[in-house]
């Protein structure tokens, strides 16, 4: 089943073109990374994708809801993690986790439930009841991801979800997510770091705004690896350093 769907999408700031033509699928259980350097589009796709632009050209589709005729429907099915944190720093993590909750219209017992399975699922359920300001950056994170599972969402978006972390807060959310990805949900995650990326993942490299490869990791790094087969193909951003 094709969790989401992006269908030759398009998309212009003014005369500047940032999107031209993107068309990939995810499907459900499957991890798919947007492999792209600074300013290849990724976060102008996620906003696409969210609904923080209305869809220039093409179609997005998610969970098999049109975005742009049914959008409660498809917003729905969206679990989001945005490139900035967006937290309650001065109130406890079961706090900003059942605010969140009911801006999904979830509260007592039902939302309750539904925090506590998302914080278990990050291996965040023994800090429920800290403050956000006493965490690590690795630790608010993780709670953010809790946050966009509240209300069970089937595709989970994550836009430079590591940006910023120690090796060990990387790999440790990394890890999470891809349990999240076996147990079924579609994870679109945006990043520019090769190394988060398995060889069984699905990459989509996006370059300059347009899809260069989609396939499997394993097949796109070949014998070079993954860093060099991206590197390769993105060449003209290549800084040369004397
Ligand atoms: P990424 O997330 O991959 O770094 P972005 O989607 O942020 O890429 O940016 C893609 C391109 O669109 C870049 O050239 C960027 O400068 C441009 N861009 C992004 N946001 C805006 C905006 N609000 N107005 C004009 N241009 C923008
Ligand atoms: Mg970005």
């Amino acid at each position: 089943m094709i969790g989401l769907e992006v269908s030759h999408v398009s998309y212009s700031y003014g005369k500047s073109k940032a999107l031209h033509d993107v068309s990939f699928s995810v499907e459900n259980g499957r991890f798919c990374a947007l492999l792209g350097p600074n300013g290849a589009g990724k976060s102008t796709l996620f906003a696409l994708l969210t609904r923080l632009l209305a869809t220039g050209e093409g179609k997005i589709g998610v969970a098999g809801f049109d975005i742009a005729r049914e959008p409660r429907a498809a917003l729905a099915r969206i679990g989001v993690v945005f490139q900035q944190p967006t937290l309650d720093l001065d109130m406890s993590v079961r706090r900003n986790l059942r605010y969140f909750a009911g801006l999904h219209g979830l509260s007592g017992r039902p939302a309750a439930v539904a925090i506590e399975a998302a914080l278990t699922q990050l291996g965040m359920a023994e800090r429920a009841d800290e403050q956000v300001r006493a965490l690590n950056g690795g630790h608010r994170r993780r709670m953010e991801i809790a946050r966009a599972l509240i209300h069970g969402p089937q595709i989970l978006l994550l836009d430079e979800p590591t940006v910023g972390l120690d090796a060990a807060s990387r790999l440790a959310i990394t890890d999470h997510v891809h349990q999240l990805a076996e147990s079924g949900l579609s994870v679109l995650w945006a990043t520019h770091l090769v190394d988060e990326i398995r060889p069984t993942d699905q990459v989509v490299v996006l370059h300059r705004g347009k899809v260069l490869s989609d396939g499997r990791a394993g097949e796109l790094a070949g014998g070079q690896g993954l860093a060099k087969a991206f590197l390769s193909m993105t060449a003209e951003d290549r800084e040369i350093v004397t």
